[in-house]
């Protein structure tokens, strides 16, 4: 058998019909044969001729050196590697025929290590291009090659899309534009192959993005086959209401509608709030929540970062237990006992709203009645732990409401997104000032020092961000958002994580120190991830009350810390950072009616990337035009968190280029549905083939 099982599954083929899917890179054009005079250095060509000279030199390398000759001219091969046989083969005398990229050398043109056959005279050329796959070690193109066109003539290639869509469409039908794929003919439009935008490609794409929009659909359809409780109650909530000590915007007023329509169905909901930071999506999840519990359910409530986690649990303690409701807070840091003893608590119904980090997934925790999983700062959550936390309540699923800040641009809206309902709170609440951005060299930290000691004389507070790059213990960095010394890319120079991470504690406690001693007798305060966590919650207790005047952080306060007398932030090395925390940690100040600002402080030189992350944040507040950014700079891969949540990614379609065709294929996909024997095929085609092992 020449097919090797392992390698093919390297490459994601795992079936014969995985193969057919196995699209070309490029091609090369073997169709003409060139005559070695019209050669052109860079140009790929194939040329024919007959050796007229062979020369093995063993130094100072060794060497096999061939010269090809045709009626126009001579051109040298050179092989570093090879067989004795192979020498033994290529004698003067014989033809070959050599595919490669001519260049210049000493004595005219050379190839090195071209594919070459031996050839005779009038022997055939192919009609068509030749294919060069996506390879991986230990599988040549030519096995690539065979087994592919086996392949294609093997399976059956089963038409999704009706005629009349592809007329209207004006593309070939499936078989039709694999095949073009894998051999088109010489006169292809090559630069239209090169960019996908071949009606061939299209029909391929259009084809796996139906089998998404059908897939999608079939999870919606199987979840609302559940049943989830009916929370009508609404008493608990109005008291709730009623205790604020503000009224609800407009946009705050509609989303809560929306969502208390959505709790009081038997059928889970699926909500994602978004709303700019600051735009108080806290508050009405809190109603949602009391909803729930005065309906007799629990509620959960979920934060990203720990701190995250304890400050919500802070602020809603309060609230909740005037009303008579028990708050419990769950987090990674609690001992074991302290931890089981909460579990068991939970377990007997006696905790109305557990809040915490993603320990509340990850610890088994058993509720006999939850109603609502709230799910903050959403995007900082892979798409596998949501559809992980979707699956949790047995038979009944709780109702669900994601929150936001980072607007989900349309076409993932309609693609990675689209099981979700979406509620937008496009207003802010009143008096809100907007926050000036100013880019500042490092070189100036120092100026910078004296300004921000003498703002916090004048009574204002100040955030000031030391980022504390850590891959493995630390989620803010994990959910990792593209900064360019993010953990993957600190590349093999940089010190080793605990020398680094050591190196910016360090960093953090320095900048402490010089803080304290310029400021004196005003206090500066310290927190950082490896700070237990009651020290932790009374530095930020103190910074809350205004007794504290700056607050050195490193990232754990990158999300949702609410301190609204805080009117300044320093960000330190403000290159490293992605867009979206950039926009997170600015939110945190400009939340009182004090004019706010923001210094990006940022160490040159700039890599070009860095530098327009740095000039959007300077140009732009709103939340939905940084994200178009974002989109842009990063791809929607990372925003989505799926490289690590392992939900497959689109193999062909890109949701930028692609996005006429998200349109169309999310109109048919409700015309094959989700139980036809159209989405069964395009669903096995696209995904099925996961656990399967290729049979030769
Ligand atoms: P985010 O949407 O970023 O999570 P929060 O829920 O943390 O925003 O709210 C930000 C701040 O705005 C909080 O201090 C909150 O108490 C306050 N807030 C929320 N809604 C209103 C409102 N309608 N009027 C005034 N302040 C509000
Ligand atoms: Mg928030």
């Amino acid at each position: 058998m020449d097919i090797d099982i392992e390698r093919f599954a390297k490459l994601g083929i795992r079936r014969v019909q995985d193969l057919v899917l196995h699209l070309p890179l490029r091609y090369e054009d073997l169709t003409r044969i060139t005559p070695i005079g019209d050669l052109v250095a860079g140009v790929a060509a194939q040329v024919e001729g007959e050796i007229v000279r062979v020369e093995v030199r063993q130094r100072p390398r060794r060497i096999l050196s061939v010269e090809l000759a045709d009626a126009t001219g001579r051109i040298g091969l050179r092989f570093f590697h090879f067989y004795g046989s192979q020498a033994r083969q290529l004698v003067p005398g014989k033809r070959l025929r050599v595919a490669g990229e001519p260049r210049e050398s000493l004595f005219g043109f050379e190839m090195v290590h071209p594919p070459y056959r031996l050839a005779h005279e009038g022997m055939a050329l192919p009609d068509r291009l030749t294919p060069v796959y996506p390879s991986a070690a230990g599988i040549g193109q030519a096995a690539l090659r065979r087994a592919i066109a086996r392949a294609l003539v093997r399976t059956e290639l089963v038409e999704t899309l009706p005629p009349a869509a592809l007329g209207r469409l004006r593309l070939p039908g499936f078989a039709e534009a694999l095949r073009f794929l894998h051999a088109p003919p010489p006169d292809v439009d090559a630069g239209a192959l090169a960019d996908r935008s071949h009606p061939a490609w299209r029909r391929i794409i259009l084809d796996e993005l139906l089998a998404q929009q059908v897939s999608l659909r079939r999870a919606r359809a199987a979840r609302s086959a559940h049943e989830a409780a009916a929370l009508r109650d609404g008493g608990l909530a109005a008291r709730l209401r009623e205790s604020l000590p503000f009224g609800l915007t407009a946009a705050q007023e509609r989303a809560w509608a929306q969502i208390r329509e959505d709790l009081a169905r038997p059928t889970p909901m699926n909500r994602l709030l978004q709303g700019d930071v600051g735009s108080g999506k806290t508050v009405v999840a809190a109603l949602a929540a009391a909803q729930a519990i005065g309906s007799d359910h629990q509620a959960a409530f979920m934060a990203p970062t720990e701190i995250l986690a304890e400050q919500h649990a802070r602020k809603l303690r309060p609230a909740f237990e005037a009303i008579g409701v028990r708050v419990e807070l769950l987090t990674g840091s609690l001992r074991e006992r302290e931890r089981r003893e909460l579990r068991e608590a939970v377990a007997r119904g006696e905790v109305d709203l557990l809040v915490g980090t993603h320990a509340l997934i990850e610890d088994g925790v058993e509720f006999p009645s939850l109603g609502l999983v709230v799910v903050d700062e959403q995007h900082r959550f892979g798409v596998a732990q949501r559809l992980r936390l979707a699956g949790k309540a047995g038979d009944r699923l709780p109702h669900q409401l994601m929150m936001s800040a980072t607007p989900i641009p349309r076409t993932l809206a309609m693609t990675y997104y689209a099981d979700l309902e979406v509620t937008v709170i496009d207003e802010l609440p009143p008096g809100r000032t907007p926050v000036v951005t100013r880019l500042l060299p490092e070189s100036r930290r120092e100026e910078l020092v004296e300004r921000v000691a003498a703002a916090a004389r004048e009574g204002r507070q100040v955030y000031w961000v030391c980022p504390l790059i850590d891959d493995a213990a630390d989620p803010d960095v994990q959910a990792g958002d593209g900064g360019d010394a993010g953990p993957s890319r600190a590349g093999a120079r940089a010190p080793g994580r605990r020398q680094r991470e050591a190196l910016e504690l360090q960093t953090a406690i320095e900048t402490h120190r010089q803080l304290s001693e310029a400021l004196a007798p005003l206090r500066v305060g310290l927190v950082h991830g490896r700070l237990p966590p009651a020290e932790k919650q009374a530095v930020m207790d103190g910074f809350a009350r205004g007794e504290i005047a700056v607050l050195v952080a490193t990232t754990v306060i990158e999300v949702g810390v609410d301190v609204p007398n805080a009117s300044l932030m320093v960000i330190e090395h403000a290159e490293r950072f992605g867009l979206a925390q950039l926009h997170q940690l600015r939110g945190r100040v400009g939340r009182g009616s004090t004019r706010s600002a923001c210094v990006l402080m940022y160490r040159s030189p700039l890599t070009p990337a860095a530098r327009s992350r740095l000039r959007i944040m300077q140009e732009s507040n709103d939340g939905f035009e940084i994200a178009r950014h974002d989109l842009m700079l990063r791809g929607p891969g990372e925003i989505l968190g799926a490289r690590q949540s392992g939900v497959p990614l689109l193999r062909y379609a890109d949701l930028e280029r692609d996005a006429d065709l998200v349109e169309v294929a999310r109109d048919l996909a409700g015309s094959v549905g989700t139980g036809s024997a159209t989405a069964d095929a395009l669903l096995d085609r696209w995904y099925g083939g996961r656990e399967d092992f290729l049979r030769a």
